[in-house]
């Protein structure tokens, strides 16, 4: 299972080279400079060539939510190493560093903000924590907000980036494909929106319950969405996988997903998306 395997992604940016100056590195995608600062004020795309490199759950929230909005919910969910399993490491271990390294205590953020004054219920993945990957916490956490928002009748938006279930966890970790999808046929049985964001990558077990489920599927530009990635495809069907397949584009041609949005626009294309899916848009005749 490659998907699963401590192989670094194929695009990270601590992986750009530093030129000996401070704060200038190479952009992976078009190799051209970029200073640290001008990438992070560009929301982290490169003013180059546009490529949009991940964002923290941290950095994600404050790019979506209206300041000081966000209320963090369900934090007492955490992940229990159920099998005493070890790889190369133990799970317990994993679980530690990860938690140190991304700030959280799990791969998913979830809790309730507001997106230009209209209150939402919102999950958000951090890839920095295993890869963004689903145990049965992360599973538990999303089908909680699914649940708070079918509760409080609040539209609600999932954020995905997700290298796809988490093996440590073996089956209980599948089950959350179930469980979150069944939870949001509650959501639509009371036509409550729920949009779902694709962002590099998002794969696996995430791709094939609770991201794909969306009203509307928006993605980020140029994003790996894919269930199996196309390294182990092309090696269980010994065959070359057409240039771009999987990504974003592709996937928007063969009508996997609804649109492609860019990061600057993606606040302002969940407003409008909300307010037709509740009904309120503004007729553009009456504007008239
Ligand atoms: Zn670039």
């Amino acid at each position: 299972m490659r998907l699963f395997s401590r192989e670094k992604p194929k695009i990270k940016i601590t992986t750009t080279k530093k030129d000996g100056f401070s704060g200038w590195l190479k952009c992976t995608h078009c190799n051209e400079l970029i200073h640290a600062n001008e990438l992070q004020r560009n929301s982290n795309c490169c003013p180059k060539c546009d490529y949009h490199y991940r964002l923290s759950a941290d950095e994600r929230l404050s790019s979506l939510a209206d300041p000081e909005t966000f209320v963090e919910m369900y934090t007492e969910v955490k992940s229990h190493d159920f099998l005493e399993f070890a790889d190369t490491e133990k799970y317990t271990d994993r679980l530690a560093s990860a938690i140190e390294k991304s700030g959280h205590d799990e791969a998913v953020v979830v809790g309730r903000c507001s997106l230009a004054n209209k209150p939402i219920a919102i999950a958000i993945f951090d890839f920095n924590f295993m890869g963004g990957s689903m145990g049965a916490a992360v599973g538990e956490r999303i089908t909680l907000i699914i649940e708070y928002a079918l509760v409080e009748r609040l539209p609600l938006i999932i954020v995905s980036s997700s290298g796809g279930a988490r093996m440590q966890e073996s089956i209980l970790s599948l089950m959350q494909m179930a469980k979150t999808s069944a939870a949001l046929a509650r959501l639509d049985q009371a036509k409550i929106p729920y949009i779902s964001v694709l962002t590099n990558p998002t794969t696996g077990g995430v791709t094939a319950s609770f991201a794909s489920l969306g009203d509307v599927i928006v993605a980020e530009p140029n994003a790996l969405i894919c269930f199996a990635g196309p390294r182990v495809i092309e090696q269980t069907i010994g065959q070359k996988l057409p240039a771009g397949a999987q990504k974003s584009e592709f996937l928007l041609e063969h009508g996997m997903i609804d649109c492609i949005t860019r990061r600057h626009d993606l606040k302002n294309k969940l407003v409008e998306l909300l307010d037709i899916l509740s009904g309120n848009e503004t007729d553009p005749l009456l504007k008239k």
